[in-house]
């Protein structure tokens, strides 16, 4: 009963493996520190440039916790299976699956190219089905240890605040978001009774890679504050900490869940003074 148990507040994923995918920078990089952190050891999933990844695992040792580099790109079946047979040789099993990697194509949807579609939903959507496969396979056979955690296993979908806000100029991303909330919903439903924990995390604007050019000049920031009722941009650090939550089993009692980790970002700023 997971009400009984006590739990280790400092280390709530002692003794857990965790995979989480486009972990070689921004936000993936934060979740992987933050879980290592936890407790958990952590496959650092890349998909080009090793020296980046390599850099996350030694952080990560450095700090006394354990991690290993994992390559696959994400929308590829066979790389995404010989990845996860590769992190569960390493780790023995797998607990934990942080469906971190994403991408984004923009471009004004009567110039949008099959290709520019194809891309983002294949890492976006089909990559979260891929990676989250493959881990519920491993969770089914594996079950549930009681004395590792009462779940048998916890996927954390990495959503966006793009689930739900309509995002003209990247109908491809806002689509394979949408998709991962019923990927997510669909799948916490049918895993529940076989333990497995399914959510999202939907971060709003985090200060990463992906969206350099929305807050990296005074001018490009304050339009975006606009939209942000907390009036500053998240770091990866408030989406990881969210995602070490999920991923215990101090929220034990949640799936199909989507957390919106966005300074307000969804509360349709515009009628604070409108309307
Ligand atoms: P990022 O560009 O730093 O991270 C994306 C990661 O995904 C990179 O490490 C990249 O190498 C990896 N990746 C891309 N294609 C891949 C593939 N085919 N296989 C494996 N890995 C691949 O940007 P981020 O902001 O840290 O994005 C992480 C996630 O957060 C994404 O899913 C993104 O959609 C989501 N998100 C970000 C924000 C934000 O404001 N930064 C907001 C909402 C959602």
């Amino acid at each position: 009963m997971a009400a009984e148990n006590s739990f280790d507040l400092l280390k709530p994923l002692q003794n857990q493996k965790a995979l989480v995918t486009g972990a070689s920078s921004g936000i993936g990089e934060a979740c992987a520190k933050a879980l290592a952190a936890a407790g958990a050891a952590v496959a650092v999933n890349y998909v080009s440039h090793r020296e980046t990844a390599d850099r996350v695992v030694a952080d990560i040792r450095a700090g006394g916790g354990e991690a290993i580099a994992v390559h696959a790109d994400v929308s590829d079946e066979g790389e995404v299976q010989a990845m996860f047979a590769e992190a569960t040789k390493a780790f023995g099993t797998l607990d934990i699956l942080v469906n971190n990697a994403g991408l984004q194509q923009d471009a004004a949807f009567e110039e949008m190219t099959l290709q520019q579609w194809q891309t983002v939903i294949g890492v976006n959507l089909t990559g979260q089905f891929l990676c989250a496969r493959e881990a519920v396979r491993e969770f089914l056979r594996r079950g549930v240890v009681p004395a590792t955690s009462s779940a048998a296993g916890k996927i954390i979908c990495m959503s966006s605040v793009h689930e739900v806000i309509p995002w003209g100029g990247h109908v491809n991303y806002a689509s394979s978001k949408g998709g991962v909330m019923q990927l997510m919903k669909s799948m916490a439903q049918e895993l529940a009774p076989k333990k497995i924990r399914v959510n999202s995390v939907a971060p709003g604007a985090i200060r990463t890679p992906i969206n350099r050019s929305a807050w990296d000049t005074p001018e490009a920031l304050a339009a975006l504050l606009k939209l942000i009722p907390d009036q500053r941009i998240g770091e990866p650090e408030d989406i990881a900490r969210t995602v070490v939550w999920l991923a215990s089993d101090l929220s034990d009692y949640v799936t199909g869940a989507t957390l919106f980790v966005d300074g307000g970002m969804t509360l349709y700023p515009g009628f604070a003074t409108g309307g």
